[in-house]
């Protein structure tokens, strides 16, 4: 079981994609009951809606194909919240996002447990997005990270009311420079659809701990509302329609964090 998939590329965008994977190690999925075996609250289809983004930027894309119900990547590893005070999951979730418990009775992870989890399958996503980033800024003199997510647009456990379609999180401006998060509301306010910067979803763990603009590492996260390209319910359907015009949202917001990178990171 490979914990991780790594699509190079030479342009300067690393995709990261920490919670597309559905895989379940088995020695997890026998601890799991049927609603966290069923991985509800994956980031679904993300692989695909990006796909052409991705070959038409040149994009490294670092996918993690294990659930985050195994391991949460985009969580700090020592266990800290990434919303003090407010619900959320944690780096080895106990419960789905409408607090519903996944595991059997009794069988919840303990220390040891994460512990083995973040070396075997925490360790290797960061690593390649730790490589991914290097090899970038090496090649071009900075890196754009932006990192993928989605999730139902009502969740009243984690939110009130429905969630914009375009969730901007940049760490409240600290993880890349200005430009690019001005040039990424610019482009979703032109889409006309419902839009936030930094707002319930500010960026987690990867966007805070890589963004770093004064290294010319700058990290922008994306949480989409997920009925903006795919039925919100199991079977989970993506609706190729809907999703068509979301991506060409995307590629827009895309192309112009880009375009604000290239322009500020031109040298004579
Ligand atoms: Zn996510």
């Amino acid at each position: 079981m490979t914990p991780v998939t790594v699509i190079p590329g030479d342009g300067p965008l690393v995709l990261g994609q920490p919670h597309v994977g559905t895989m379940i190690p088995p020695e997890v999925s026998v601890a799991l009951n049927d609603c966290g075996r069923s991985v509800p609250d994956t980031d679904w289809w993300l692989d695909r809606l990006y796909a052409g983004i991705a070959a038409r930027t040149g994009a490294t894309v670092i996918r993690q194909e294990i659930s985050r119900f195994v391991i949460d990547v985009n969580r700090d590893p020592s266990g800290v919240s990434l919303y003090p005070g407010q619900n959320t999951t944690t780096l080895c979730p106990t419960t789905t996002f409408d607090a519903e418990p996944i595991y059997r009775e009794g069988r919840d992870p303990d220390a040891a447990e994460i512990d083995r989890r973040r070396r075997l399958y925490f360790a290797p996503f960061h690593a390649a997005m730790a490589a991914a980033i290097e090899t970038t800024r090496i090649r071009h003199g900075y890196c754009v990270l932006y990192d993928c997510h989605s999730i139902r647009s009502v969740v009243p456990n984690l939110f009130p009311g429905t969630l914009p379609v375009f969730n901007i999180g940049t760490n409240g401006g600290a993880s890349c420079a200005p430009a690019l998060r001005d040039a990424a509301i610019r482009a979703a306010e032109a889409s006309g659809r419902t839009f936030v910067a930094d707002g319930r979803f500010k960026g987690g763990w990867i966007t805070r701990h890589y963004g770093a603009p004064e290294r010319r590492v700058h990290a922008v996260q994306m949480e989409l509302a997920q009925s903006a390209y795919m039925l919100e319910a199991p079977p989970w359907t993506y609706e190729e329609t809907v999703a068509a015009k979301t991506e060409a949202v995307l590629d827009r917001i895309v192309a112009a964090i880009l375009a604000a990178a290239a322009h500020l990171e031109a040298r004579p």
